[in-house]
């Protein structure tokens, strides 16, 4: 059956505007975008006033499955997505086991095709077991269908390990997309070392790599990430950025033609430190949340486009798990359902950006970084894939945890008032959301 979408504001730029009209959906494509669209028997949706863009895309998600399926699954997940205005989401590859072999890919995707109600792709492991030893099969992983390597939730520490990750993923058109951090695994590790010979940093939070350079935490290996990826001309993509001087190293990698692209989350952008300690392990995150400078840093960073999409790095927990004090609590906040609300109310109201801007970030431009737009997603035109969302700018509502899709309640914004929400995710021409509510019928199905 058709879908006609009536007076839509469509955004355009050069110069940024909005222009109304309607939108006709045949299938799983759009049909036709034009004034006063006529197709009898369409089922009707009238949308004045109301904002329609491509379908929002989440680059970094974990859905925990396989193996952590009390987390989260692909199911609940992708619910989120839905409630949230997200038509695709691309998953990281820390599942129990991970996903670092081809058959580990094939299976996941496979059971995605089954259990989610959006376009599901993932990233695969940089190294065999997340261990940072030895690399995986990289051009067999990109065949089977990974968007990225990345071994997020741990950095890589050797350098020569990076180096080659980026050479293969060079050679295969995948970027390699590193979680710079240095971990509880990691930094013991180090610290195993210095030990060994002799050489203390006084700092344990600022370790000192095999070369004698200490790392400041992540800007220490975006430092490093970025000039391997000049001295390899490969493609680097940083995750959740949070520090000034992340922001700096990549600004001038930028400017030196560096294929870098970075991005940051809706907690970085919008909490500190000090309200973490307010908040508790609902805002335990790794990168930690950090001091005001480094908000304000990493916003206009957003906002001059050094850093080039929005993220959520939804990363669900259980309650028991988040219930435990803070040195105990597991690293990660949701943000699938929060996601869109937060940057319109936080970063479009007060013009930090324009909603165009802030709708690529959240659309085309990671589907360029991530080579989606090959797959159909891509402009709002005829014979486009119809993902699209409907966004209602000035609806005001409330962050409640229990009315989330997420099987995970660990999200630090609970209780936030915000304006602006998806009223309708469409997949593949077909309404999979509305009003933040999936269709029953796909609930049971
Ligand atoms: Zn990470
Ligand atoms: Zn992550």
């Amino acid at each position: 059956m058709n879908l006609l979408i009536k007076k839509a504001s469509l955004i355009k730029t050069g110069p940024e505007r909005l222009e109304v009209l309607d939108v006709l959906i045949s299938g799983e494509e759009i049909k036709e975008i034009g004034q006063d669209i006529l197709s009898p028997g369409a089922s009707i949706i009238e949308a004045q006033g109301k904002i329609l863009v491509l379908g929002l895309i989440d680059a970094h998600v974990h859905f925990r499955e396989p193996g952590q399926e009390y987390k989260e699954d692909l199911r609940t997940g992708s619910f989120a997505a839905a409630a949230g205005g997200f038509t695709t989401v691309i998953a990281e590859p820390n599942t129990t086991p991970p996903i670092d072999t081809t058959v580990r890919l094939q299976r996941l995707l496979d059971r995605a095709k089954k259990k989610s109600l959006v376009n599901f792709y993932s990233k695969a492991a940089i190294s065999r077991k997340m261990m940072g030893k030895s690399l995986t099969d990289i051009s067999r992983l990109k065949e089977a269908g990974a968007r990225a390597i990345s071994d997020d939730g741990n950095p890589v520490p050797s350098q020569r390990l990076m180096r080659n990750a980026l050479i293969k993923g060079k050679e295969c058109g995948i970027p390699v997309t590193p979680h710079c951090e240095e971990s509880g695994f990691y930094r013991e590790e180090i610290l195993r070392k210095q030990e060994k010979l002799g050489q203390r940093s006084s700092n344990p939070l600022m370790p000192y790599s095999s070369s004698g350079i200490p790392f400041t935490s992540e800007a220490g290996f975006i430092k490093r990430d970025v000039e391997l990826a000049e001295r390899t001309g490969a493609s680097l993509h940083i995750s959740h950025v949070s520090l000034a001087k992340s922001v700096e190293i990549i600004a001038e990698a930028k400017k030196r033609g560096v294929k870098v692209t970075a991005e940051a989350t809706p907690h970085h952008l919008l909490l500190t430190e000090k309200m973490a300690k307010e908040i508790g392990p609902d805002a335990k995150v790794n990168p930690p949340l950090r001091s005001e400078e480094d908000v304000a840093a990493v916003k206009e960073g957003l906002a001059r486009g050094i850093i080039d999409i929005i993220a959520s790095d939804h990363a669900p927990h259980s309650a028991e798990e988040k219930s435990r004090p803070w040195d105990q609590a597991p690293f990660g906040v949701i943000g699938l359902e929060t996601t869109l609300g937060l940057v319109l109310t936080f970063l479009v109201r007060p013009d930090i950006l324009t909603l165009s801007q802030a709708i690529e970030k959240m659309t085309v431009i990671p589907a360029r970084i991530f080579g989606l737009d090959v797959l159909g997603v891509g402009e709002l035109k005829p014979d486009a894939k119809a993902d699209l969302t409907l966004i209602d700018l000035d609806k005001k509502w409330k962050v409640d945890v229990n009315q989330f899709y997420s099987k995970g309640r660990n999200c630090p914004f609970n209780g936030w008032g915000l304006q602006g929400k998806a009223i309708l995710t469409i997949v593949a021409g077909r309404i999979v959301a509305k009003d933040g509510t999936i269709v029953p019928e796909l609930i049971y199905a």
